[in-house]
């Protein structure tokens, strides 16, 4: 392929899911997620991605659609035995090349269907047909082979729906396949905050948009609890000086969100926390939550070697529980209520306490979506943090749904540890 060719390749990928039932809200299109990430590793990234149902028509006139705007096009599904399965007959209409019948996919399926002690169903025998100058594409976890078609124009790459079966494939094709397409020479950079909304970001930012380059593509992605800020920048060769302005952009915008910033090489908070106790070294950390129900300890303990450091996570629901194994007051919950900022001291102190812990957090809050009054709304979760030097709460207001609440309630707790860690780490 001519380098003019792999360029505009580069550039113009497409992905087309096919399989009526990605269509409704029970089966969520995954694999598009997986081949992005996958190619990302190459520095590339889709262009165009659409879901299209089983009927042929409609299979074709997104085929269509996909051949006129795109030039490497990955199609996922509508590759099996049933007659609802079409993919292969609709790409042959639109590309004009007939299917082949190939004894040797035959063989394989009725060698796989034999290791498993069964005979193959006629049906199958659909799977056998390759769209002429198709390259067949092994499939190892089912019966179902990909086919890499390339054009005079296009490439295109059938691939089985089966996620199990998808995945491989595509890892694959990139090591096979895709090498020649990598794109070397991209910057990228996720710069990840927390305690901050996007306007607040975009706001502190602002003053760097007229420095940027028009190749740089900067994004804010705003989640509960986090915003993202993706740089993007394409280089026309290692050499090329476009990449001073990207790093000089990236400090900037560094120094503009200060603390705000808690990673900038796809760390989680989670992450963060871990390496922080890592350099510390032999310090602990335990936490006492109500409202998260557990989701804290879950998401301290999805980081490995958390163990060197977790020592508990207690999910004390009830007041009875706060009081029990926690030793917050009777009286206090009864004065104060359990979702109050003095509970959630006692808890975090509690804790602490009990567990022999260095850091101790703790969660207490609403939920919802019932539950809430006027003094004490929906998203009213107050945060606790024990440490050796003493004890800090902070009351957010927290917006979404109940488990968007939760998360934000422990994105908080852990922003407090990260920044706790960070001065006394200094200190
Ligand atoms: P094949 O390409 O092997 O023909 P298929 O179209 O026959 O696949 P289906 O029977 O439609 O496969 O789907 C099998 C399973 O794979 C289903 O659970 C389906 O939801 C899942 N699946 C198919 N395509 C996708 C996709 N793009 N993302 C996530 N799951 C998918
Ligand atoms: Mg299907």
């Amino acid at each position: 392929m001519a380098r003019q060719g792999i360029n505009q390749i580069r550039e113009k990928i497409e992905y087309l899911a096919i399989g009526s039932e990605l269509l409704t809200s029970s089966y969520p299109e995954t694999n598009s997620l997986f081949l992005s990430e996958r190619l990302e590793s190459l520095g590339l990234k889709i262009k165009y991605k659409a879901v299209v149902g089983d009927r042929l028509e409609d299979i074709i006139s997104a085929l269509r659609v996909a051949l006129n705007r795109s030039r490497l096009i990955f199609i996922s599904g509508g590759l099996g035995p049933t007659a609802d399965d079409r993919t292969r007959e609709a790409v042959s209409r639109v590309v004009k090349q007939p299917l082949v019948f190939c004894p040797l996919i035959l063989n394989k399926i009725k060698q796989r269907f034999a290791a498993r002690g069964r005979k193959m169903t006629p049906s199958n025998r659909k799977q056998a047909y390759v769209i002429r100058g198709a390259e067949i594409l092994e499939n190892t976890n089912g019966t179902a082979p990909g086919q890499w078609l390339e054009t005079k124009t296009h490439i295109l790459a059938l691939l089985p729906g089966p996620p199990g079966e998808f995945s491989p494939m595509v890892q694959k094709l990139i090591i096979e396949k895709l090498q020649p397409y990598q794109n070397k020479y991209v910057l990228k950079t996720v710069i990840k905050t927390s305690g901050a909304g996007e306007s607040w970001v975009e706001d502190r930012i602002r003053s760097i948009y007229c420095l940027l380059p028009p190749e740089l593509e900067l994004t804010i992605l705003a989640s509960p609890g986090e915003v993202q800020i993706r740089l993007t920048l394409p280089l026309k060769d290692i050499n090329d000086p476009a990449r001073k302005i990207f790093y000089k952009i990236k400090d900037k915008i560094l120094k503009l969100l200060g603390e705000k910033v808690f990673s900038t090489d796809g760390q989680a908070l989670e992450e963060v926390i871990g390496t922080e106790f890592s350099h510390l070294g032999g310090r602990t950390l335990a936490c006492a939550e109500s409202c998260s129900g557990g989701l804290l300890a879950d998401r301290i303990t999805a980081v490995p070697g958390s163990s060197d450091y977790f020592l508990a996570g207690l999910v004390t629901y009830s007041n009875k529980a706060k009081s029990q194994f926690l030793g917050v007051p009777d009286r206090l919950i009864r004065e104060k209520g359990a979702v109050s900022r003095e509970v959630a001291q006692a808890m975090a102190v509690g804790v602490r306490k009990r567990t022999g812990a260095d850091f101790a957090l703790s969660i207490t809050g609403i939920a919802g979506p019932g539950g809430g009054q006027a003094k004490k709304p929906v998203g009213l979760v107050y945060t606790g943090l024990a440490c050796p030097k003493g004890v800090d709460v902070t009351e957010n207001h927290f917006q979404g749904s109940r488990r968007q609440i939760k998360f934000q309630a422990t994105q908080k707790a852990l922003d407090m540890l990260r920044l706790k860690l960070k001065k006394f780490h200094k200190e």
